[in-house]
């Protein structure tokens, strides 16, 4: 039986009724509320939070609503929990569950999908075509469904990924951003061993981007970046070789490294204009690029460079066809230290001040993660 860590097992047989909870209520308003401890059903599990990371995307959820959508509208004022990096221990079996056991350390995807549309039939559940439809069966926790910035939540079992004991709580709640970088590769072919792979922008993705392409054997792998720390650290997670492209023309110096016809595969994290026509430019002919960013504006994109040269784009969302799975594979085996794009740890209540640091990148925060237990409040280590 794994060790839960932080408790025994038999405290996380008694399961009280309600929890703590972060609701989102309009634009911006997070509050801390008591909502019922929710119920697993069939095929479903009951997670104790352990730990959950605070992504980009909830960021955007907190402030424009979308990419949440709930019962087919914006997430505000419905008493709607975001947060979807998560892990923790299984701490309830819905009826007829077998396949996990109560007291197992668990980390999760983001989406369930709906299990009956064209797309989730193929293993694109992320694109699930009835996305925001509860009513069709459709769950994607933190997006669509209650997530993880609380006590407990209800995962299908789909949504599971066995965590081994010697993996920290942490290390944990990046698999699925892993698994996000895996799938962009999935989705580019996956047989990038030998080839030259591009990474642009050094947030959580692109970093992990490096360290999965490596893992599949591309060599040599560039991340591209302006910030001069988070390109170490892509040194450290598998990049053969770093451009700041504040000091270098980013072009100019990926195909000094890959030659002049360009790169094989670039995966390009950072969602700019100026990035993604980067991105193409040093796409060698018949080569791929993956669209990992979110950008927010159109874009005036050189679409005369990508059709003359046969240049393939493929727009990915999250983490499909169990990508999460192989990234986890890799994890477990210590290819990469996911760990070293961890910054910050803060209790559960001290949410707002973790998504202060996520979103102003306070003491140069990368990843922020929070824990319902087990880490002392900013207001106890006031009082100390
Ligand atoms: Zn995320
Ligand atoms: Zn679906």
């Amino acid at each position: 039986m794994p060790d839960s860590g932080s408790l025994p097992i038999d405290h996380i047989q008694t399961v009280p009724e309600t929890m703590r909870a972060w609701v989102l209520g309009g634009p911006d308003e997070m509050t801390l509320v008591e909502k019922p401890v929710p119920t697993p059903g069939k095929a479903e599990v009951l997670i104790r939070i352990d730990a959950v990371a605070i992504c980009a995307t909830d960021l955007e959820i907190i402030h424009y609503g979308t990419p949440a959508i709930v019962d087919g509208g914006p997430p505000f004022h419905k008493n709607f929990t975001i947060g979807h990096e998560y892990m923790g221990t299984v701490a309830a079996l819905g009826p007829g569950v077998d396949e996990y056991k109560v007291g197992e350390r668990v980390t999760v995807e983001v989406h369930a999908g709906c299990g009956r549309c064209k797309r989730c039939r193929q293993g694109m559940y992320t694109s699930c075509h009835n996305y925001g439809l509860r009513e069709k069966g459709h769950r994607a926790n933190g997006m669509t469904t209650d997530g993880g910035f609380a006590e407990y939540a209800v995962n299908h079992i789909n949504t599971l990924v066995r965590v081994p004991d010697t993996m920290t709580d942490e290390e944990a709640t990046l698999v699925v951003t892993a698994g996000t970088s895996m799938y962009g590769l999935t989705e580019l072919g996956g047989l990038v061993a030998g080839e030259s792979v591009v990474v642009s922008g050094p947030g959580p993705i692109g970093l992990l981007a490096v360290s999965v392409a490596r893992s599949l054997g591309a060599g040599p792998v560039i991340l591209t970046g302006t910030r001069e720390d988070r390109l170490a650290i892509g040194r450290k997670l598998g990049a053969t070789h770093t451009i700041n492209v504040r000091e270098q023309e980013t072009v100019e110096a990926v195909t000094a490294i890959v030659g002049a016809k360009g790169a094989d595969y670039v995966i390009e994290c950072a969602g700019t204009e100026a990035a993604i026509n980067d991105a193409i430019r040093m796409t060698n002919r018949g080569g791929k690029v993956c669209l990992a960013g979110f950008p927010h504006d159109l874009a005036k994109v050189d679409l005369p460079h990508v059709v003359k040269n046969n240049i393939y784009l493929y727009g990915i969302r999250g983490e499909g066809k169990s990508a999460t799975h192989r990234a986890m594979s890799f994890m477990a085996e210590g290819r990469f230290d996911a760990s070293l794009i961890h910054t910050h740890t803060f209790a559960l209540e001290d949410l707002q001040e973790a998504l202060r640091y996520a979103r102003e990148r306070v003491e140069d925060a990368l990843k922020v993660v929070v824990k319902p237990r087990g880490v002392a409040s900013l207001k106890a280590k006031a009082a100390e």
